[in-house]
């Protein structure tokens, strides 16, 4: 069993403690790695390395970062499928969902390799006689990065890139679930020529996060997980003083209207529901039928997810297993929950068959129908393979629960009518709208994030929001003195002299 080590100062650093925790290979469902747990003395490490590194770092040309960008950016297009094995052996995802998550990475990456153009402050000549007024974009120093399980790879690449770019200093504290993929970037970053201590990794749980929460030098945090986890970080890192965005957990509902064309609706609901086996922060976890079209829709779905094959990622499967054991046996009592509560359960995923190792965290596709909307199963975050239906009786009362929800990540309207998705994407309260589009991550140069308990801060993760999260401003004054400027005068500047 190998030992995951931190990734301090361009190296791997022991850890001080004997804490670790099990990394598993979730299709076979067993543990195959151990990760070390950070106690104070690798906090102290990680930030020191990070500090150090920052002077040279933030002063080295902007040809010269943007050169290691590139170099990150083709060593990982000629790496990919390394990664992508990575990703499906540690978080179970199929190889060709983990190609998709390095892909959307990658994009950021891209983006960031254009950062000059959005580090460019502006200039005032003459903003009063003889004074010219400009700003400045600078680096905040070090910055810390709090990464969920479900995209190993793709959440850091949302913020070290822009973050890097910018002159920063980074400090990763990846997923104890499966924490590989952080230090293979790390290593790569260091091939592509950055600086030892400008990137690093450190493992670890909350005392690991709390260390950086806490930590006078952390200048940023920007955190992606579970809701209550993030509101956590945003409360402490905002009393800490320090920079701060949290993107919280989400429940994605689906408006089918009744002039959507079904068999695309269908197709999307599937894609959208069980693809990653439902753990993503976008995955589409409700479908709100409007009224009549809700059977004929259920029994499209039905049939498409009689399809699914479910099994070893490595495999050719459509669907892969759950992190973990506890976490497919936690989704899996939603599935009793919803007998309980009266719902209808269309189809259960529990005891499908797989292209797998019996002991791996399976759980199937699972369809749940007239979900009260009083329910768990329709309130909670599930995080897996479960699509609960809510018949409606019309658009205002689809939008209307849709608004009701504590959550505003991502949601999607399906219909032929534009007026009507011209109409949602005006009154629905979320901050990533899908119009036939079931998932709809935004591209690299707009940002991503969600509203209310989706996102605790106020900026999105990268595009030009990135920009402004990891630079802080400067406004310049400058007068070149000349015998004009003589004279003794006590009021307050104004510019119309
Ligand atoms: P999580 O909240 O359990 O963990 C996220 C990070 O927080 C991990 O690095 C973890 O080590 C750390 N952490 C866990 N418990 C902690 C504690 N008590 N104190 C301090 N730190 C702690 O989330 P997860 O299970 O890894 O990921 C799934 C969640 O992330 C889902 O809720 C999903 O919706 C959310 N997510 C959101 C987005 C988004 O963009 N909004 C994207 C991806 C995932």
């Amino acid at each position: 069993m190998t030992l995951i080590e931190h990734w301090i100062g361009g190296k791997a650093h022991p850890n001080g403690t004997e804490r670790t925790g099990p990394v598993f290979d979730p299709a076979r469902g067993v543990q195959q790695h151990e990760v070390v747990l950070a106690g104070e003395a690798e906090i102290e490490a990680a930030v020191a390395a990070a500090k150090a590194a920052f002077p040279a770092w933030r002063d080295t040309s902007i040809a010269k970062r943007s050169q290691v960008l590139f170099a990150f950016r083709e060593l990982l297009n000629a790496r990919k499928d390394e990664l992508a094995a990575i990703l499906t052996s540690e978080h179970g995802k199929v190889l060709s969902d983990a190609a998709g998550e390095i892909a959307r990475g990658l994009e950021v990456v891209e983006f960031a390799t254009g950062f000059p153009h959005l580090l460019k402050g502006e200039f005032t000549e003459n903003a009063s006689t003889g004074v010219d007024v400009y700003s400045l974009r600078q680096p905040l120093g070090v910055v810390g990065i709090i990464s969920p399980f479900n995209f190993p790879a793709m959440v850091p690449m949302w913020f070290f890139p822009i973050a890097l770019a910018a002159g920063n200093t980074v400090v990763l504290k990846p997923s104890e679930k499966d924490p590989s993929a952080a230090n293979w970037i790390a290593a790569l970053l260091k091939e592509a020529g950055l600086p030892d201590g400008a990137f690093n990794v450190l493992h670890g749980d909350k005392v690991a996060v709390d260390g950086l929460l806490n930590h006078p030098d952390v200048k940023s945090i920007s955190f992606v997980g579970s809701t209550p986890i993030a509101k956590y970080i945003y409360e402490t890192a905002s009393r800490n003083g320090k920079r701060v965005q949290a993107l919280g957990g989400a429940k994605n509902h689906m408006l089918v209207l009744p002039d959507a064309d079904l068999d695309l609706t269908a197709d999307a609901a599937v894609n959208a529901g069980f693809g990653s086996a439902g753990e993503r922060c976008m995955a589409i976890s409700v479908v709100v039928a409007v009224e009549p079209v809700a059977d004929d829709l259920i029994a499209k779905i039905t049939e498409r997810m009689a399809g699914l094959k479910v099994g070893d990622g490595r495999r050719s499967c459509d669907m892969g297993p759950l992190i973990t054991g506890e976490h497919r046996d936690k989704v899996g009592s939603y599935i009793d929950l919803a007998v309980e509560d009266g719902a209808d359960v269309v189809v259960d995923g529990r005891g499908v068959e797989v292209d797998g190792e019996a002991d791996g965290f399976w759980l199937g596709p699972t369809l749940v129908d007239k979900v009260p909307v009083t329910s768990r199963v329709y309130t909670d975050e599930i995080f897996g393979p479960v699509l609960s239906v809510v018949r409606v009786a019309s658009y205002e009362d689809g939008v209307d629960l849709i608004n009701s929800s504590p959550y505003g990540n991502g949601t999607a309207i399906f219909t032929n009518d534009g007026g009507a998705a011209r109409r949602f994407q005006n009154e629905v309260e979320v901050g990533m709208i899908g119009i036939n589009v079931p998932i709809p991550v935004p591209v690299s140069y707009y940002s991503f994030g969600g509203w209310k308990n989706s996102l605790f801060g106020d900026t999105k993760a990268y595009g030009p929001d990135a920009f402004h999260f990891f630079t802080r401003q400067k406004a310049v004054t400058s007068r070149w003195l000349d015998p004009s400027h003589g004279g003794i005068n006590l009021g307050f500047p104004q510019t119309t002299h």
